[in-house]
Protein backbone atom coordinates (compact mmCIF):
# COMPACT_ATOMS: atom_id res chain seq x y z
CA UNK A 1 0.00 0.00 0.00
CA UNK A 2 1.01 3.85 -0.92
CA UNK A 3 3.17 5.34 2.28
CA UNK A 4 0.73 8.40 3.15
CA UNK A 5 0.14 9.35 6.19
CA UNK A 6 -2.15 7.74 8.92
CA UNK A 7 -4.00 10.63 9.33
CA UNK A 8 -5.62 10.96 5.92
CA UNK A 9 -7.32 7.58 6.68
CA UNK A 10 -9.82 9.61 8.18
CA UNK A 11 -12.79 12.77 7.64
CA UNK A 12 -11.41 16.32 7.59
CA UNK A 13 -13.77 17.80 10.45
CA UNK A 14 -13.18 21.85 11.78
CA UNK A 15 -9.42 21.14 11.20
CA UNK A 16 -8.60 17.54 12.17
CA UNK A 17 -8.37 14.22 11.37
CA UNK A 18 -11.04 12.11 13.08
CA UNK A 19 -12.46 8.43 12.18
CA UNK A 20 -14.83 7.91 10.18
CA UNK A 21 -18.27 6.60 11.51
CA UNK A 22 -18.31 3.49 9.12
CA UNK A 23 -14.70 3.12 9.10
CA UNK A 24 -12.88 2.67 5.97
CA UNK A 25 -12.65 1.70 2.47
CA UNK A 26 -9.61 0.50 0.31
CA UNK A 27 -8.39 2.12 -3.17
CA UNK A 28 -7.14 0.24 -6.12
CA UNK A 29 -4.14 1.61 -8.16
CA UNK A 30 -5.31 1.43 -12.03
CA UNK A 31 -1.66 0.20 -13.04
CA UNK A 32 -2.12 -2.89 -11.44
CA UNK A 33 -5.30 -3.35 -10.10
CA UNK A 34 -3.79 -3.88 -6.85
CA UNK A 35 -5.08 -1.96 -3.42
CA UNK A 36 -3.34 1.53 -2.87
CA UNK A 37 -5.15 2.40 0.17
CA UNK A 38 -7.30 3.00 2.94
CA UNK A 39 -9.22 6.36 2.73
CA UNK A 40 -12.27 7.27 5.22
CA UNK A 41 -16.02 5.82 4.57
CA UNK A 42 -17.63 8.62 6.05
CA UNK A 43 -21.52 9.06 6.07
CA UNK A 44 -24.32 11.04 7.19
CA UNK A 45 -22.73 11.63 10.71
CA UNK A 46 -19.82 12.94 9.49
CA UNK A 47 -21.40 15.06 6.96
CA UNK A 48 -23.64 16.74 9.35
CA UNK A 49 -20.46 17.34 11.51
CA UNK A 50 -18.91 18.91 8.79
CA UNK A 51 -21.86 21.41 8.08
CA UNK A 52 -22.05 22.12 11.62
CA UNK A 53 -18.33 23.16 11.84
CA UNK A 54 -18.47 24.49 8.50
CA UNK A 55 -21.39 26.96 9.56
CA UNK A 56 -19.46 27.55 12.75
CA UNK A 57 -16.42 29.31 10.99
CA UNK A 58 -18.74 30.71 8.77
CA UNK A 59 -20.76 32.93 11.40
CA UNK A 60 -17.77 33.03 13.57
CA UNK A 61 -14.48 33.39 11.70
CA UNK A 62 -13.92 33.19 7.41
CA UNK A 63 -17.48 34.70 7.31
CA UNK A 64 -15.62 37.94 9.13
CA UNK A 65 -12.52 38.20 7.38
CA UNK A 66 -11.59 40.87 4.83
CA UNK A 67 -11.09 39.62 1.28
CA UNK A 68 -7.67 40.80 1.27
CA UNK A 69 -7.31 38.82 4.27
CA UNK A 70 -9.19 35.68 2.19
CA UNK A 71 -6.86 36.11 -0.81
CA UNK A 72 -3.41 36.65 0.98
CA UNK A 73 -4.08 33.17 2.54
CA UNK A 74 -5.32 30.98 -0.53
CA UNK A 75 -2.09 33.03 -2.38
CA UNK A 76 0.00 31.36 0.72
CA UNK A 77 -2.02 28.11 -0.49
CA UNK A 78 -0.88 27.73 -3.85
CA UNK A 79 2.76 28.78 -3.13
CA UNK A 80 3.06 25.56 -0.87
CA UNK A 81 1.22 23.53 -3.38
CA UNK A 82 4.37 24.51 -5.54
CA UNK A 83 6.65 23.24 -2.81
CA UNK A 84 5.24 20.14 -2.79
CA UNK A 85 4.34 19.86 -5.95
CA UNK A 86 6.68 16.51 -7.26
CA UNK A 87 5.61 14.31 -4.56
CA UNK A 88 1.03 15.35 -4.85
CA UNK A 89 2.30 15.05 -8.80
CA UNK A 90 3.45 11.57 -8.30
CA UNK A 91 0.67 11.13 -5.30
CA UNK A 92 -2.05 12.00 -8.62
CA UNK A 93 0.13 9.70 -11.09
CA UNK A 94 -0.37 6.33 -8.97
CA UNK A 95 -3.99 7.23 -7.63
CA UNK A 96 -5.67 8.02 -10.85
CA UNK A 97 -3.59 6.32 -13.25
CA UNK A 98 -2.72 9.40 -15.51
CA UNK A 99 0.89 9.50 -17.13
CA UNK A 100 3.43 11.57 -14.55
CA UNK A 101 3.52 14.73 -16.38
CA UNK A 102 -0.32 15.22 -16.88
CA UNK A 103 0.09 14.62 -13.36
CA UNK A 104 2.65 17.34 -12.87
CA UNK A 105 0.31 19.61 -15.22
CA UNK A 106 -2.61 18.96 -12.90
CA UNK A 107 -0.82 20.38 -10.01
CA UNK A 108 0.51 23.24 -11.37
CA UNK A 109 -3.17 24.42 -12.46
CA UNK A 110 -4.11 23.28 -8.84
CA UNK A 111 -1.47 25.99 -7.88
CA UNK A 112 -2.38 28.16 -10.29
CA UNK A 113 -6.72 28.14 -9.13
CA UNK A 114 -4.99 29.25 -5.73
CA UNK A 115 -2.66 31.78 -7.03
CA UNK A 116 -5.85 33.26 -9.11
CA UNK A 117 -8.46 33.07 -7.03
CA UNK A 118 -6.34 34.45 -4.05
CA UNK A 119 -5.65 37.15 -6.30
CA UNK A 120 -9.33 37.75 -7.75
CA UNK A 121 -11.07 37.68 -4.21
CA UNK A 122 -10.84 41.36 -3.08
CA UNK A 123 -11.95 42.43 -7.06
CA UNK A 124 -15.25 41.00 -6.47
CA UNK A 125 -17.26 44.27 -7.01
CA UNK A 126 -21.13 44.69 -6.31
CA UNK A 127 -23.04 47.58 -8.38
CA UNK A 128 -25.01 50.58 -7.81
CA UNK A 129 -28.04 51.20 -9.78
CA UNK A 130 -29.75 54.57 -10.85
CA UNK A 131 -33.14 54.17 -9.57
CA UNK A 132 -36.06 56.83 -8.18
CA UNK A 133 -34.63 60.49 -7.33
CA UNK A 134 -33.79 60.06 -3.07
CA UNK A 135 -32.55 56.73 -3.73
CA UNK A 136 -29.28 54.99 -4.02
CA UNK A 137 -29.24 51.52 -4.76
CA UNK A 138 -26.61 49.38 -3.95
CA UNK A 139 -26.35 45.62 -5.34
CA UNK A 140 -23.68 43.82 -3.07
CA UNK A 141 -22.27 40.50 -3.89
CA UNK A 142 -22.52 37.83 -1.13
CA UNK A 143 -21.13 34.65 -0.33
CA UNK A 144 -23.87 31.79 -0.42
CA UNK A 145 -22.22 30.55 3.76
CA UNK A 146 -21.72 26.68 3.37
CA UNK A 147 -20.92 25.42 -0.08
CA UNK A 148 -21.20 21.48 -0.18
CA UNK A 149 -18.73 20.13 -3.15
CA UNK A 150 -18.95 17.09 -4.82
CA UNK A 151 -16.02 15.95 -7.00
CA UNK A 152 -15.30 13.25 -9.34
CA UNK A 153 -12.05 11.08 -9.71
CA UNK A 154 -10.83 12.14 -13.13
CA UNK A 155 -8.83 15.11 -12.14
CA UNK A 156 -9.29 14.98 -8.40
CA UNK A 157 -6.23 17.80 -7.75
CA UNK A 158 -7.27 20.49 -10.38
CA UNK A 159 -11.19 20.37 -9.54
CA UNK A 160 -10.61 20.71 -5.81
CA UNK A 161 -8.65 23.74 -6.80
CA UNK A 162 -11.62 25.30 -9.11
CA UNK A 163 -13.97 24.65 -7.16
CA UNK A 164 -12.45 24.91 -3.41
CA UNK A 165 -10.62 28.45 -4.66
CA UNK A 166 -13.67 29.75 -5.99
CA UNK A 167 -15.95 29.07 -2.93
CA UNK A 168 -13.35 29.84 -0.36
CA UNK A 169 -12.62 33.23 -2.63
CA UNK A 170 -15.65 34.44 -2.56
CA UNK A 171 -15.98 33.71 1.46
CA UNK A 172 -17.88 30.53 2.04
CA UNK A 173 -16.85 27.82 4.13
CA UNK A 174 -17.23 24.16 2.62
CA UNK A 175 -17.89 20.56 3.07
CA UNK A 176 -16.28 18.57 0.34
CA UNK A 177 -17.15 15.00 -0.80
CA UNK A 178 -14.19 13.64 -3.27
CA UNK A 179 -14.82 10.69 -5.31
CA UNK A 180 -14.08 7.20 -3.64
CA UNK A 181 -12.20 5.94 -6.32
CA UNK A 182 -9.81 8.55 -6.14
CA UNK A 183 -9.13 11.31 -3.80
CA UNK A 184 -5.86 10.73 -2.13
CA UNK A 185 -4.40 14.27 -3.11
CA UNK A 186 -7.16 16.07 -2.44
CA UNK A 187 -6.56 14.48 1.22
CA UNK A 188 -2.96 15.72 1.30
CA UNK A 189 -4.46 19.00 -0.54
CA UNK A 190 -6.51 19.60 2.75
CA UNK A 191 -3.66 18.96 5.28
CA UNK A 192 -1.65 21.46 3.28
CA UNK A 193 -4.39 23.89 3.19
CA UNK A 194 -4.60 23.97 7.24
CA UNK A 195 -0.80 24.28 6.82
CA UNK A 196 -1.21 27.55 4.61
CA UNK A 197 -3.45 29.10 7.61
CA UNK A 198 -6.76 28.05 6.46
CA UNK A 199 -8.72 28.03 9.73
CA UNK A 200 -10.49 25.07 11.04
CA UNK A 201 -14.17 24.13 9.75
CA UNK A 202 -13.65 26.77 6.64
CA UNK A 203 -12.45 23.49 4.75
CA UNK A 204 -14.26 20.12 5.73
CA UNK A 205 -13.41 17.03 3.83
CA UNK A 206 -15.30 14.27 3.91
CA UNK A 207 -13.98 11.01 1.96
CA UNK A 208 -16.55 8.19 0.92
CA UNK A 209 -19.31 6.41 -1.29
CA UNK A 210 -21.73 8.73 -3.37
CA UNK A 211 -24.85 6.88 -2.10
CA UNK A 212 -23.98 7.92 1.42
CA UNK A 213 -21.23 10.27 2.01
CA UNK A 214 -22.37 12.51 -1.62
CA UNK A 215 -26.01 11.75 -0.68
CA UNK A 216 -25.87 13.41 2.64
CA UNK A 217 -23.50 16.70 1.65
CA UNK A 218 -26.75 16.58 -1.64
CA UNK A 219 -29.47 16.02 0.76
CA UNK A 220 -28.18 18.12 3.93
CA UNK A 221 -30.77 21.06 4.92
CA UNK A 222 -28.00 23.16 6.31
CA UNK A 223 -26.08 23.67 3.24
CA UNK A 224 -26.61 26.97 0.91
CA UNK A 225 -24.99 26.03 -2.22
CA UNK A 226 -23.75 22.79 -4.15
CA UNK A 227 -21.67 22.35 -6.54
CA UNK A 228 -21.64 18.76 -8.04
CA UNK A 229 -19.10 17.63 -10.72
CA UNK A 230 -19.64 13.80 -12.02
CA UNK A 231 -22.13 11.82 -13.93
CA UNK A 232 -25.69 13.10 -15.64
CA UNK A 233 -27.29 10.38 -13.53
CA UNK A 234 -25.68 11.13 -9.98
CA UNK A 235 -26.32 15.23 -11.22
CA UNK A 236 -29.79 14.49 -11.34
CA UNK A 237 -29.96 12.76 -8.05
CA UNK A 238 -27.99 15.81 -6.67
CA UNK A 239 -30.13 18.54 -8.67
CA UNK A 240 -33.61 16.77 -7.10
CA UNK A 241 -31.88 16.83 -4.05
CA UNK A 242 -30.87 20.74 -4.27
CA UNK A 243 -34.50 21.22 -5.35
CA UNK A 244 -35.71 20.06 -2.11
CA UNK A 245 -34.11 21.83 0.14
CA UNK A 246 -34.08 24.89 -2.78
CA UNK A 247 -30.97 25.77 -2.90
CA UNK A 248 -28.88 26.71 -6.15
CA UNK A 249 -26.90 23.88 -7.80
CA UNK A 250 -23.94 23.91 -10.03
CA UNK A 251 -23.81 21.17 -12.64
CA UNK A 252 -20.66 19.84 -14.65
CA UNK A 253 -21.52 16.74 -15.85
CA UNK A 254 -19.99 14.35 -18.94
CA UNK A 255 -19.42 15.50 -22.42
CA UNK A 256 -19.33 14.16 -26.36
CA UNK A 257 -17.39 17.01 -28.01
CA UNK A 258 -17.05 17.40 -31.38
CA UNK A 259 -13.74 17.93 -32.95
CA UNK A 260 -14.63 19.90 -36.42
CA UNK A 261 -12.60 19.75 -38.82
CA UNK A 262 -13.19 21.81 -42.05
CA UNK A 263 -11.09 21.07 -45.50
CA UNK A 264 -8.98 24.20 -45.35
CA UNK A 265 -7.73 23.75 -41.64
CA UNK A 266 -3.85 23.55 -40.88
CA UNK A 267 -4.23 19.50 -40.54
CA UNK A 268 -0.62 18.82 -38.88
CA UNK A 269 -1.65 20.90 -36.43
CA UNK A 270 -5.72 19.67 -35.68
CA UNK A 271 -4.08 15.99 -35.72
CA UNK A 272 -1.40 16.39 -33.99
CA UNK A 273 -3.87 18.42 -30.64
CA UNK A 274 -7.22 15.86 -31.07
CA UNK A 275 -5.06 13.06 -30.49
CA UNK A 276 -3.39 14.83 -27.76
CA UNK A 277 -7.14 15.90 -26.79
CA UNK A 278 -8.45 12.37 -26.38
CA UNK A 279 -5.40 10.76 -25.02
CA UNK A 280 -4.88 13.19 -22.68
CA UNK A 281 -5.84 11.34 -19.13
CA UNK A 282 -6.96 8.19 -21.53
CA UNK A 283 -9.91 9.78 -22.84
CA UNK A 284 -11.44 9.98 -19.43
CA UNK A 285 -11.83 13.71 -19.15
CA UNK A 286 -15.30 15.59 -19.41
CA UNK A 287 -14.49 17.89 -22.32
CA UNK A 288 -11.98 14.98 -24.07
CA UNK A 289 -12.93 15.51 -28.01
CA UNK A 290 -13.86 12.32 -29.23
CA UNK A 291 -15.71 12.73 -31.84
CA UNK A 292 -13.92 13.66 -35.00
CA UNK A 293 -16.17 15.17 -37.48
CA UNK A 294 -14.28 15.73 -40.83
CA UNK A 295 -15.55 17.31 -44.10
CA UNK A 296 -15.14 14.60 -46.52
CA UNK A 297 -12.98 16.09 -49.06
CA UNK A 298 -10.14 16.10 -46.14
CA UNK A 299 -11.58 12.63 -44.92
CA UNK A 300 -8.53 10.63 -46.08
CA UNK A 301 -6.08 13.06 -45.49
CA UNK A 302 -7.04 13.46 -41.98
CA UNK A 303 -7.26 9.93 -41.40
CA UNK A 304 -3.67 9.39 -42.25
CA UNK A 305 -2.28 11.75 -40.09
CA UNK A 306 -4.40 10.39 -37.32
CA UNK A 307 -3.44 7.06 -38.18
CA UNK A 308 0.64 8.05 -38.39
CA UNK A 309 0.49 9.35 -34.50
CA UNK A 310 -2.15 7.18 -33.66
CA UNK A 311 -0.31 4.09 -34.03
CA UNK A 312 3.01 5.19 -32.48
CA UNK A 313 1.28 6.06 -29.04
CA UNK A 314 2.14 3.46 -25.92
CA UNK A 315 -0.39 3.25 -23.45
CA UNK A 316 1.17 1.77 -19.81
CA UNK A 317 1.69 2.98 -16.53
CA UNK A 318 1.77 6.50 -15.16
CA UNK A 319 4.66 6.49 -13.50
CA UNK A 320 6.47 5.18 -16.13
CA UNK A 321 5.21 8.18 -18.10
CA UNK A 322 3.87 6.68 -21.55
CA UNK A 323 1.36 8.22 -23.90
CA UNK A 324 -1.44 7.09 -22.34
CA UNK A 325 -2.73 5.71 -18.63
CA UNK A 326 -4.90 2.71 -17.66
CA UNK A 327 -8.56 3.20 -17.11
CA UNK A 328 -9.41 4.05 -13.69
CA UNK A 329 -10.74 0.51 -12.53
CA UNK A 330 -12.10 -3.01 -13.97
CA UNK A 331 -15.77 -1.88 -14.34
CA UNK A 332 -14.84 1.16 -16.53
CA UNK A 333 -12.73 -0.70 -18.84
CA UNK A 334 -15.44 -3.53 -19.23
CA UNK A 335 -18.10 -0.76 -19.97
CA UNK A 336 -16.01 0.60 -22.71
CA UNK A 337 -14.62 -3.10 -24.09
CA UNK A 338 -18.50 -3.86 -23.79
CA UNK A 339 -19.58 -0.71 -25.86
CA UNK A 340 -17.21 -1.32 -28.50
CA UNK A 341 -18.45 -5.16 -29.16
CA UNK A 342 -21.73 -3.97 -29.38
CA UNK A 343 -20.26 -0.99 -31.92
CA UNK A 344 -18.57 -3.90 -33.89
CA UNK A 345 -21.75 -5.68 -34.37
CA UNK A 346 -23.50 -2.37 -35.28
CA UNK A 347 -20.46 -2.18 -38.44
CA UNK A 348 -17.43 -0.33 -36.73
CA UNK A 349 -14.09 -0.98 -37.88
CA UNK A 350 -10.62 0.28 -36.50
CA UNK A 351 -8.61 2.78 -38.60
CA UNK A 352 -5.80 3.18 -36.12
CA UNK A 353 -4.54 2.43 -33.20
CA UNK A 354 -1.34 2.73 -30.75
CA UNK A 355 -0.58 0.02 -28.74
CA UNK A 356 -0.13 -1.61 -24.89
CA UNK A 357 3.85 -1.54 -23.53
CA UNK A 358 4.62 -5.24 -23.54
CA UNK A 359 5.54 -4.49 -19.49
CA UNK A 360 2.58 -3.32 -18.44
CA UNK A 361 1.01 -5.03 -15.75
CA UNK A 362 -1.50 -7.64 -16.09
CA UNK A 363 -3.84 -6.41 -13.66
CA UNK A 364 -4.06 -2.87 -14.85
CA UNK A 365 -6.76 -1.55 -17.04
CA UNK A 366 -5.31 -0.92 -20.38
CA UNK A 367 -6.93 0.10 -23.32
CA UNK A 368 -4.90 1.13 -26.29
CA UNK A 369 -6.07 4.41 -28.00
CA UNK A 370 -7.69 3.61 -31.30
CA UNK A 371 -9.97 5.66 -33.89
CA UNK A 372 -13.09 3.87 -35.29
CA UNK A 373 -15.56 4.89 -37.63
CA UNK A 374 -18.47 2.79 -39.19
CA UNK A 375 -21.43 3.40 -36.11
CA UNK A 376 -24.50 4.69 -36.90
CA UNK A 377 -25.25 8.10 -35.94
CA UNK A 378 -27.44 7.38 -33.24
CA UNK A 379 -25.65 4.26 -31.86
CA UNK A 380 -24.14 4.63 -28.64
CA UNK A 381 -20.78 4.66 -29.69
CA UNK A 382 -21.46 7.90 -31.44
CA UNK A 383 -23.96 9.85 -29.09
CA UNK A 384 -22.80 8.47 -25.23
CA UNK A 385 -19.48 9.49 -23.11
CA UNK A 386 -17.01 6.42 -23.50
CA UNK A 387 -14.89 7.14 -20.95
CA UNK A 388 -12.04 6.04 -23.02
CA UNK A 389 -9.11 7.01 -25.56
CA UNK A 390 -11.36 6.40 -28.32
CA UNK A 391 -12.08 8.62 -31.23
CA UNK A 392 -15.43 7.99 -33.34
CA UNK A 393 -15.11 9.73 -36.75
CA UNK A 394 -17.44 10.81 -39.04
CA UNK A 395 -18.03 12.88 -42.56
CA UNK A 396 -20.14 15.86 -43.51
CA UNK A 397 -20.37 18.28 -46.33
CA UNK A 398 -21.15 21.39 -46.07
CA UNK A 399 -20.91 23.96 -42.74
CA UNK A 400 -24.66 23.20 -42.29
CA UNK A 401 -24.40 19.45 -42.03
CA UNK A 402 -21.56 20.53 -40.05
CA UNK A 403 -23.22 22.02 -37.65
CA UNK A 404 -26.12 19.28 -36.89
CA UNK A 405 -23.77 16.98 -36.58
CA UNK A 406 -21.50 18.70 -34.15
CA UNK A 407 -25.05 19.07 -32.08
CA UNK A 408 -26.53 15.79 -32.61
CA UNK A 409 -25.51 14.67 -29.13
CA UNK A 410 -27.36 14.69 -25.88
CA UNK A 411 -24.21 16.82 -24.63
CA UNK A 412 -22.86 19.80 -25.00
CA UNK A 413 -19.57 20.59 -23.08
CA UNK A 414 -17.20 21.95 -25.83
CA UNK A 415 -16.30 21.92 -29.42
CA UNK A 416 -13.35 22.35 -31.30
CA UNK A 417 -13.09 24.31 -34.68
CA UNK A 418 -10.70 23.66 -37.63
CA UNK A 419 -10.89 26.25 -40.42
CA UNK A 420 -8.70 29.20 -41.95
CA UNK A 421 -11.68 30.45 -42.93
CA UNK A 422 -12.21 33.70 -41.25
CA UNK A 423 -15.80 33.87 -41.90
CA UNK A 424 -16.42 30.55 -40.89
CA UNK A 425 -14.68 30.61 -37.45
CA UNK A 426 -16.97 33.78 -36.74
CA UNK A 427 -20.13 32.40 -37.69
CA UNK A 428 -20.53 28.77 -36.49
CA UNK A 429 -19.13 29.15 -32.34
CA UNK A 430 -22.33 30.87 -32.33
CA UNK A 431 -24.78 28.18 -33.96
CA UNK A 432 -22.64 25.40 -31.74
CA UNK A 433 -24.66 24.40 -28.89
CA UNK A 434 -21.90 23.70 -26.56
CA UNK A 435 -20.26 25.99 -23.27
CA UNK A 436 -16.48 26.62 -24.96
CA UNK A 437 -15.88 26.66 -28.65
CA UNK A 438 -12.02 26.24 -30.05
CA UNK A 439 -11.14 27.68 -33.07
CA UNK A 440 -7.48 26.49 -34.12
CA UNK A 441 -6.93 24.97 -30.63
CA UNK A 442 -8.36 22.84 -27.77
CA UNK A 443 -7.53 22.58 -24.51
CA UNK A 444 -9.63 19.58 -22.35
CA UNK A 445 -9.98 20.39 -19.44
CA UNK A 446 -7.91 23.03 -19.28
CA UNK A 447 -8.35 26.88 -18.70
CA UNK A 448 -8.02 28.48 -15.32
CA UNK A 449 -9.31 31.62 -16.24
CA UNK A 450 -11.19 30.40 -18.64
CA UNK A 451 -15.38 30.44 -17.42
CA UNK A 452 -16.29 26.26 -18.72
CA UNK A 453 -19.23 24.53 -18.38
CA UNK A 454 -22.03 22.96 -20.42
CA UNK A 455 -25.92 23.37 -22.03
CA UNK A 456 -27.81 20.40 -22.53
CA UNK A 457 -26.78 17.05 -20.51
CA UNK A 458 -23.65 18.35 -20.15
CA UNK A 459 -24.78 20.41 -16.78
CA UNK A 460 -25.67 24.23 -16.12
CA UNK A 461 -23.54 26.78 -14.21
CA UNK A 462 -20.19 27.76 -14.91
CA UNK A 463 -16.73 27.05 -12.91
CA UNK A 464 -13.11 28.42 -13.57
CA UNK A 465 -12.13 32.27 -14.49
CA UNK A 466 -14.33 35.02 -12.30
CA UNK A 467 -17.32 33.72 -13.60
CA UNK A 468 -16.48 30.92 -11.56
CA UNK A 469 -15.96 32.75 -8.50
CA UNK A 470 -19.29 34.46 -8.92
CA UNK A 471 -21.12 31.33 -9.39
CA UNK A 472 -20.00 31.00 -5.57
CA UNK A 473 -21.94 34.14 -4.67
CA UNK A 474 -25.66 35.17 -4.35
CA UNK A 475 -26.61 39.05 -4.89
CA UNK A 476 -28.56 41.66 -2.34
CA UNK A 477 -29.96 44.53 -3.31
CA UNK A 478 -29.47 47.34 -0.54
CA UNK A 479 -31.87 50.37 -1.57
CA UNK A 480 -31.01 53.60 0.31
CA UNK A 481 -33.74 56.65 1.03
CA UNK A 482 -32.27 59.88 1.47
CA UNK A 483 -34.94 62.15 0.23
CA UNK A 484 -33.14 64.34 -2.35
P1 LIG B 1 -19.96 10.06 -10.60
O1 LIG B 1 -21.17 10.83 -10.90
O2 LIG B 1 -20.08 8.60 -10.45
O3 LIG B 1 -19.31 10.56 -9.23
C1 LIG B 1 -18.95 11.91 -9.02
C2 LIG B 1 -19.05 12.20 -7.54
O4 LIG B 1 -20.42 12.12 -7.15
C3 LIG B 1 -18.31 11.20 -6.65
O5 LIG B 1 -17.76 11.89 -5.56
C4 LIG B 1 -19.42 10.27 -6.20
O6 LIG B 1 -19.15 9.63 -4.99
C5 LIG B 1 -20.58 11.24 -6.05
N1 LIG B 1 -21.92 10.67 -6.19
C6 LIG B 1 -22.31 9.59 -6.92
N2 LIG B 1 -23.64 9.42 -6.80
C7 LIG B 1 -24.11 10.41 -5.99
C8 LIG B 1 -25.39 10.78 -5.51
N3 LIG B 1 -26.48 10.08 -5.82
N4 LIG B 1 -25.49 11.85 -4.72
C9 LIG B 1 -24.41 12.59 -4.39
N5 LIG B 1 -23.16 12.28 -4.81
C10 LIG B 1 -23.01 11.20 -5.61
O7 LIG B 1 -18.89 10.48 -11.69
P2 LIG B 1 -17.41 9.92 -11.85
O8 LIG B 1 -17.52 8.56 -12.45
O9 LIG B 1 -16.65 10.11 -10.59
O10 LIG B 1 -16.81 10.97 -12.90
C11 LIG B 1 -16.95 10.82 -14.24
C12 LIG B 1 -18.01 11.75 -14.77
O11 LIG B 1 -17.74 13.08 -14.36
C13 LIG B 1 -18.04 11.78 -16.27
O12 LIG B 1 -19.36 11.80 -16.75
C14 LIG B 1 -17.33 13.09 -16.59
O13 LIG B 1 -17.62 13.61 -17.85
C15 LIG B 1 -17.80 13.95 -15.49
N6 LIG B 1 -16.90 15.11 -15.28
C16 LIG B 1 -17.34 16.36 -15.62
C17 LIG B 1 -16.49 17.45 -15.49
C18 LIG B 1 -16.95 18.84 -15.85
O14 LIG B 1 -16.30 19.80 -15.43
N7 LIG B 1 -18.01 19.01 -16.63
C19 LIG B 1 -15.20 17.28 -15.00
C20 LIG B 1 -14.78 16.00 -14.68
C21 LIG B 1 -15.66 14.92 -14.81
Amino acid sequence: MMEISKLLEGVFIDGSWRAAEAGLLTTEEPATGRVLARIARGGEADVAAAVSSARRAFDQDWGQWTAVERGRVLTHFASLIQTHHEALARTECADTGKPLTQARNDITATARYFEYYGGAADKLHGETIPYQSGTTVVVQREPFGVCGLITPWNYPAQIFGRTVGGALAAGNTVVLKPAEEACLTVLRLTELAAEAGIPPGVLNVVPGLGHEAGVAVASHPDVDHLSFTGSPVAGTAVAQAAAANHVPVTLELGGKSAQLVFADADLDMAAEVIVRAIVQNAGQTCSAGSRVLVEASARDALVARLDRIMSGLVCGPGIDDHDCGPLINAAQKTRLENMLERGRSAGMSVLAQGHVAPDAPDGGHYVPPMLVTGVPPDHEVAREELFGPVLTLFTFTDDQAAVELANATDYGLVTGLWTQDAYRSIALPGRLRSGQVFVNNYGAGGGVELPFGGMKRSGYGREKGFEGMKSFTTMKTVTFSHGQ
